[in-house]
């Protein structure tokens, strides 16, 4: 039944299947996007630090004291600035979600994970469970090998990668595989 295509010239590609249903990424998008809001009230509130600790220190140095309070506002100050530019950033990466682009996406989100956790933390946490949420939705077929692609969960034929929606299909079932 299973016809041998691989030695023969390819006279008829197969049919391009009927354009699968949207994903439920909706989770994702929710989560980029709370990250995007977070990441603009975070560099207003960081900036707001910075201001008042720089006041403070130079008010301390006036008065012969200790500096310390410098050293605060200019992590304030980088916090601010990394906030500001993952604001910047999210709009490009909800994008790269929409396209389902999973292994770009993570390879961008990763770098703006770390500096989020580092730099006032809250937006580091919300892009780590939207790396999670990828991991978990797109996990096992984005680091599928290419030329390998995955099996049918229903028969067990080999499913066929469809460029134009960048999702699996399997031709005996006539269905997604996700
Ligand atoms: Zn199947």
């Amino acid at each position: 039944m299973v016809k041998d295509t691989a030695t023969t010239a390819p006279a008829a590609p197969p049919p391009t299947p009927p354009a699968p249903p949207p994903l439920d990424d909706e989770p994702l998008r929710s989560l980029l996007g709370l990250a995007r809001t977070l990441a603009f009230l975070v560099a207003l509130v960081a900036g707001l630090f910075f201001l008042i600790l720089l006041a403070l220190g130079i008010f301390r140095i006036a008065v012969g004291g200790s500096p310390a309070s410098l050293v605060a506002a200019a992590y304030c100050l980088i916090a601010a600035a990394v906030n500001y530019l993952t604001w910047r950033e999210l709009p490009a990466l909800e994008l790269l979600a929409s396209q389902r682009k999973y292994g770009l996406l993570k390879e961008r989100l990763i770098v703006w994970t770390v500096l989020g956790l580092i730099f006032f933390v809250v937006v580091g946490v919300v892009l780590a469970l939207a790396w999670v949420r990828i991991d978990l939705k797109a996990g096992p077929y984005a680091a599928a090998p290419t030329g390998n692609p995955p099996v049918c969960l229903r028969c067990g034929e080999r499913a066929t990668l469809i460029p134009e929606f960048g999702r699996y299909y399997c031709y005996r079932c006539s269905a997604y595989l996700w």
